[in-house]
């Protein structure tokens, strides 16, 4: 069968192959534990998941505006604007079921072939799927481990030239856990304003922080005008499976955006919008207490790693990802992950899934009990003693 070529280059999430692969050994009977999959270990809110139940029984079952139930948009760009110290209007909001879309379709709606877009490496593998169906060329850039894993500042300006259209940035990053510093977001902003380009910040981390508030471009005077922010409520309200997630960008391209869902999904379920307007205004301690949670586990697996001869790891400031350096025991990535997949039972990513500068890397994800991840540190610990 003869397919486009917007598709010829697509291929899977690393996290999906690994997840399959450890499933299959599940079912041959082996006691794996899961550090693989980025998604939180807990339940939904209760109020969260109350109020998307109410929703149902009310009749929030039909069809809602492509961008979204007027309410939420409002609720979000209140809430999203004094989290980023910046004005946001209901009209740059634009719903989505997830937050992915807010990454694909700003970047159908303004990529042209040829368009070059600048993403960061190891980043979220959506990122270069995206830029190739739409046409775009991927640049990556390195991220540096000894900058917190921000970006290769030198490589970047040597990147940027006249057809750079977009920069896609990613703070706090999947998979590093590294956050980009004020200086670094204005230097890329003064560079966007030389050049003209547009930024795409992916802040859907930006609440799982466990130093202070991440800094977002966008608060960067003259930045709102060529910046949209991916945000959505998958990983702070622990709702993967509910698929909700919103954009903010200038409100001509919110058009263009809303014009893509209308076309392609239609709009996101309403009863689960109505879920997310319970989700910012209810209690927010209840995301304070996970943040801490993941604070304590992420100490617990750094440390451990770090005491593990042959690896050393930086202290991720965001998400929920470690990203040790594996370098040291002569073996690539991928090969290691498969080696402590099948001798130690854990199951965790090459840096390679998330490009080619993940090579000499792990991602490890510790949304997972204090138990598991000192278990899988005692396992891993055998597994390496014996390479
Ligand atoms: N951006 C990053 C960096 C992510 O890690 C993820 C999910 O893993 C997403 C976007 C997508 O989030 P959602 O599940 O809400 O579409």
């Amino acid at each position: 069968m003869d397919f486009s070529d917007r598709v010829s280059t697509l291929a899977p999430e690393g996290a999906y192959a690994v997840l399959e692969k450890a499933t299959t050994l599940e079912a041959l009977g082996k006691d794996i534990i899961h550090l693989e999959i980025g998604q939180p270990d807990f339940q939904t809110f209760k109020n969260i998941t109350r109020a998307g139940i109410k929703a149902i029984n009310e009749g929030f079952t039909r069809y809602t505006p492509s961008a979204g139930i007027k309410t939420l948009r409002e609720v979000i760009a209140q809430d999203a604007g004094d989290r980023r110290d910046t004005n946001i209007s209901p009209s740059q909001v634009v719903v989505c079921p997830g937050a992915k879309p807010a990454l694909f379709f700003p970047t159908l709606a303004l990529i042209e072939p040829g368009d070059e877009v600048i993403y960061p490496d190891p980043g979220f593998p959506t990122y270069r799927a995206m830029i190739e169906v739409a046409g775009g060329v991927p640049v990556p850039v390195p991220l540096l481990e000894e900058k917190n894993f921000g970006f290769d500042l030198d490589v970047f300006n040597q990147l940027i030239n006249e057809k750079t259209h977009l920069v896609v940035i990613n703070s706090p990053s999947n998979p590093t856990g590294g956050v980009m510093g004020q200086a670094d977001l204005e230097h890329i902003a003064n560079l966007a304003m030389e050049y003209d380009f547009w930024v795409l910040s992916d802040e859907i981390y930006s609440r799982l922080v466990y130093s202070e508030r991440v800094p977002s471009i966008t608060a960067i005077p003259g930045m709102q005008a060529r910046t949209i922010i991916c945000d959505g409520f998958s990983k702070t309200f622990a709702m993967t499976g509910w698929r909700l997630g919103y954009g903010i960008m200038p409100e001509s391209l919110a058009e263009k955006v809303s014009l893509l869902l209308t076309h392609s999904v239609g709009c996101t379920a309403s009863f689960t919008q109505i879920a997310g307007i319970e989700a910012i205004q209810g209690d927010q301690d209840q995301v304070e207490t996970v943040v801490s949670e993941y604070k304590k586990r992420r100490d617990i697996l750094v440390n451990g790693l770090n005491n593990l001869p042959g690896i050393h790891c930086q202290l991720p400031e965001g998400a929920f990802y470690a990203f040790p350096n594996i370098t040291s025991f002569g073996h690539g990535s991928d090969w290691l992950a498969e080696y402590l997949l099948d001798k130690a039972d854990v199951a965790l990513l090459p840096g390679t899934s998330f490009g080619k500068h993940g090579e000499g890397y792990l991602r490890l994800c510790f949304a997972n009990s204090v138990e598991k991840i000192i278990l899988a540190l005692d396992r891993i610990r055998v597994a390496l003693d014996s390479l």
